[in-house]
């Protein structure tokens, strides 16, 4: 909903289950928004906390009028409450923060300024000093090294929580699945590509757990995967499928050409019985044939799937139980 009065920044806040982080984080923000006189808003998503996490929240609010909430009916993952709390800011600068206290919001001043004077679309954080432990830095690492390849953006740390955005970016760009961890790569392909990263401070987790299990990589790897896909050649199907059409097609011509040279030679110089060998009877044949196949009816319906997701209007289609103040 649009609000008159223009609001300096926006805190996007997505929480499952922090319950006894939420009060200390947002005491710290609004803190810091007063010691600086920005004007703000905070919007917590509660993503189907099982806690008491939205009851905390709206104690919070009668305090700080502030701080507004959104409540799913379930948990709908990190980046589906990223994407309902972008619909609703009304900020010229966007702010996304975990809500474990892990991202300090000291941080905030300097971010809103790189992106409203200096002019960046995007600031990710760069948690050089990454306070979690090593079964989730090395692979994260990694996972780093790939996106960056990939995507031909120069970031350190893609999945930081805590980045700032033009309000144009979030209000642009479409986030579902576990798509969070490549918002830098949605933007630049939006058209949004002045991104950079700021080192932030980063604190050990105080209270609960993590919510992400080692599928994240997993999932993670697949999404980068539909990614790069789609953005490649959602405008242009025909050169996917035409180019692998015709690498199949050709295949198939050479083989047949193969077979066919092959028989007329043995019915040209009717070579001994025992050394004819029928085509039907070669493994690798069939093999061939069976991979060439599956390969394409996998890759077109992956894709064909990807598109049908990315065209559905249902794409973000989240229940949310309730609202307050938005
Ligand atoms: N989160 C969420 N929905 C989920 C999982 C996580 O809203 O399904 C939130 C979580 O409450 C936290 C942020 O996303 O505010 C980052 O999660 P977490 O700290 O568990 O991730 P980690 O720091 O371990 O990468
Ligand atoms: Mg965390």
């Amino acid at each position: 909903m649009e609000n008159n009065q223009k609001i300096a920044i926006s805190v996007v806040i997505p929480a499952k289950n922090e319950a006894e982080s939420l009060p200390e984080l947002c005491r710290w923000i609004a803190e810091v928004m007063k010691k600086n006189h920005f004007s703000y808003e905070i919007i917590v998503i509660d993503d189907g906390s099982t806690d008491n996490s939205w009851q905390v929240l709206e104690e919070i609010s009668q305090e700080n009028p502030a701080v507004k909430g959104i409540r799913f009916s379930r948990n709908y993952g990190k980046s589906a409450a990223l994407h309902t709390g972008f619909q609703d800011v009304s900020g010229e600068v966007i702010i996304t923060m975990d809500a474990d206290l892990q991202d300090d919001p000291e941080e905030i001043p300097e971010l809103y300024k790189m992106i409203k004077t200096d002019g960046y679309d995007l600031v990710s954080g760069w948690k050089q000093n990454r306070q979690d432990p090593l079964s989730k830095t090395i692979p994260t690492k990694l996972f780093n090294g790939v996106t960056s390849l990939f995507s031909g953006i120069k970031l350190h740390d893609f999945n930081c929580g805590l980045k700032a955005y033009n309000a144009q970016v979030v209000k642009n760009i479409e986030i579902y699945g576990e798509m969070h961890r490549y918002i830098p790569v949605l933007s630049k392909w939006a058209g949004f590509g002045r991104i950079t990263e700021k080192k932030v401070k980063h604190h050990p987790r105080k209270y609960g757990v993590t919510k992400f299990g080692l599928e994240r990589f997993l999932y993670g790897f697949l999404d980068l995967v539909s990614i790069m896909f789609v953005s490649k050649f959602k405008k242009r199907p025909m050169h996917f499928f035409g180019s692998l059409g015709a690498l199949s097609f050709l295949t198939g011509m050479g083989i047949t050409v193969y077979l066919i040279i092959q028989k007329i030679q043995q019915l040209t110089y009717k070579p001994p019985l025992h050394e004819i060998r029928q085509i039907t009877e070669q493994p690798i044949f069939y093999l061939a044939l069976v991979a060439l196949i599956m390969g394409v009816q996998l890759f077109l319906a992956g894709f064909l799937g990807e598109m049908i997701t990315m065209n559905s209007t249902k794409t973000n289609d989240y229940v949310i139980r309730e609202k307050l103040k938005l």
